[in-house]
């Protein structure tokens, strides 16, 4: 479908945000329409196909749970589902629920900009299409502005490379040649086993170690299926009770690492551990607010990869020293083992940093790497890079960089001073990359449809967020990070790994409380909204 014509809520996105807003507007009678880059729907799991590509949050909860009938037909085949099976999934919701008919594809948007006159969001395409709509949400995705640092003489390279968040449909054929994978986070700890198994040789390029978890990854039971599916909704509503949304088989252990015998405390992580999954941070209490705390998991994860890992020179450099946890804890399945296989070489370029892409492959300050393919593990401008990759202008046409040019600033993640009637879907400010993604999706869309019904019952053209309202909040989400040890690492929460992005923790800690702040907020009519 062209992309063109007036209507009442425009979404740029048809990930799982942009497909349930689809959804949830044409529920309440809203004429919507969508605006997607990709090809089809999915988002994340549109792009990120990489071998090896797998969600860290269990199947049975990274679920949409607005429709009983879904939840119930879905049927999830793993523990973890593999990428395939959830762009099969995401294929399934947008065929069972006919959105693809409002819906662009292959649609990338330019520019977005209030027209104060008509209080109407005026969006462009890159196409030169044109359309307009009372609301603009933007359901772009945390982690969709892909980063490739910038290497010299990328151009030059023989080989090929693709960056793992724009990896493409038709894959790569990594067998006889020689791979070289640039970062080890959660898509360079996915990816590197399984490229390993394909590889002639393999190098891993490390600039910081990553703690990992296993993933413990299993066919699911039927029997686990039925007794969740004998009351979803129940299940539902136990883990959005979860302060990350998701785990309430397997809760916090409410109790400090630093009040148990030193055999318990190895008994609870290895409990853990053998579980598997990012369950291992609720091992205690206070992983995530003492330091010392932190310490003991982190010497725990440092001792089984030591025991996992044969060669001790390679195990140190695989030891990582920072704080558990303070950069997203990974989930594999055999990545420090994958460091004893023979065709597999660790590169420590954070004592040798890369210096420049050949047409060969690469070189270090130290040494030359002949390569056929490079793989880009190194992540994403986060949260605000796909926001600020669109032209963006509110009130007086102030672009939204300038807004946000000393960090993203908003009003309970939803909604920013100056930009009326635009709302962010698991924007900055709100828990999202900290809560279970799907459930913080779902909750945010109910929100926003919820805020378009009041308003256009009364008859109100605008909303937007107080200054007041909005520097109260901004305040609040440094709070909540600085009462925790999220702030001691250089993340991609901080966007501290974007040269010279400003340093401000993005996400916000605690999904019931805010839950219950957003409703308060619309149960006083907007409270801390301005409405016209
Ligand atoms: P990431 O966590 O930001 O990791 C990027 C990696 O690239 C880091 O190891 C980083 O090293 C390295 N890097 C960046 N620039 C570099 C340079 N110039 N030279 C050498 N190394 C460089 O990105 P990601 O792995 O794509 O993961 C991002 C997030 O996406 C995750 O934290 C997670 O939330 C989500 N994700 C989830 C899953 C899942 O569900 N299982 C899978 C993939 C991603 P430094 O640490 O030194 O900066």
């Amino acid at each position: 479908m062209s992309a063109h014509g007036d209507f009442d809520v425009l979404v740029i996105g048809a990930g799982f945000g942009g497909m349930y807003m689809v959804h949830s507007a044409r529920q309440h009678g809203l004429r919507v329409h969508a605006l997607e880059a990709g090809g089809d729907v999915g988002g994340t799991w549109y792009w990120n196909r990489y071998p090896g590509a797998r969600c860290d949050v269990e199947s049975l909860e990274y679920s949409y749970g607005f429709s009983d009938d879904l939840q119930q037909d879905w049927v999830w085949t793993e523990r973890y589902a593999s990428q395939p099976e959830i762009l099969a999934y995401a294929d399934h919701v947008a065929t069972r629920f006919d959105l693809r008919r409002d819906i662009s594809f292959t649609t990338t948007v330019r520019s977005a900009t209030f027209d104060e006159e008509r209080s109407r969001w005026i969006v462009r395409t890159e196409a030169g299409e044109e359309l307009s709509g009372q609301f603009l949400v933007t359901a772009i995705g945390c982690l969709s502005a892909a980063n490739i640092p910038p290497f010299p003489g990328l151009e030059h390279f023989g080989g090929e490379w693709q960056h793992t968040g724009r990896w493409p449909a038709t894959g790569l054929d990594f067998s006889g040649k020689r791979v070289g994978v640039i970062g080890t986070g959660s898509s360079g700890v996915q990816s590197i086993p399984v490229i390993a198994g394909q590889a002639e040789k393999l190098f891993v390029f490390q600039r910081t170690p990553a703690y990992t978890v296993p993933a413990h990854n299993r066919a699911l039971s039927g029997e686990e299926e039925k007794a969740i599916k004998a009351d979803y909704p129940a299940f539902r509503a136990a883990n959005r009770l979860m302060i990350t949304a998701m785990g309430s088989r397997f809760p916090l252990n409410d109790v400090s690492a630093l009040a148990v015998s030193p055999d318990e405390r190895e008994r609870l992580f290895e409990e853990r551990w053998e579980r598997g999954g990012l369950g291992f941070m609720g091992s205690f209490n206070d992983l995530l607010i003492d330091a010392a705390a932190n310490e003991l998991a982190a010497a725990f994860v440092r001792n089984k990869i030591r025991t996992i890992v044969e060669d001790p020179d390679v195990a140190g450099r695989l030891c990582p020293t920072t704080t558990i946890g303070c950069k997203r804890l990974c989930v594999d399945t055999g990545y420090y083992a994958t460091f004893n296989r023979d065709n597999v070489e660790l590169v420590d370029v954070a004592a040798a940093p890369i210096t420049e892409i050949t047409a060969a492959g690469l070189r270090t300050t130290e040494r030359a790497f002949d390569l056929d393919c490079i793989v880009f593990a190194t992540g994403f401008d986060a949260m605000t890079g796909a926001l600020s990759r669109i032209d963006i202008r509110g009130r007086g046409g102030m672009p939204l960089t300038d807004a946000w040019a000393e960090g993203p600033r908003t009003y309970l993640g939803l909604g920013v001073a100056g930009f009326p009637n635009l709302f962010t879907i698991t924007g900055p400010g709100s828990p999202s990359v900290l809560a279970n993604m799907v459930v913080a999706v779902e909750q945010h869309v109910d929100w926003i449809t919820g805020c378009i019904e009041h308003l256009r019952t009364r008859g109100v053209r605008e909303i937007e967020p107080t200054a007041e309202a909005q520097d109260a909040w901004v305040t609040f989400v440094a709070d909540v990070a600085d009462f925790t040890l999220f702030p001691t690492c250089n993340s991609w929460y901080l966007g501290a790994n974007i040269e010279g992005k400003r340093r401000v923790f993005m996400p916000l800690l605690g999904f019931p409380e805010y839950v219950e702040q957003c409703e308060r907020v619309a149960a006083k009519g907007y409270e801390g909204f301005a409405l016209i």
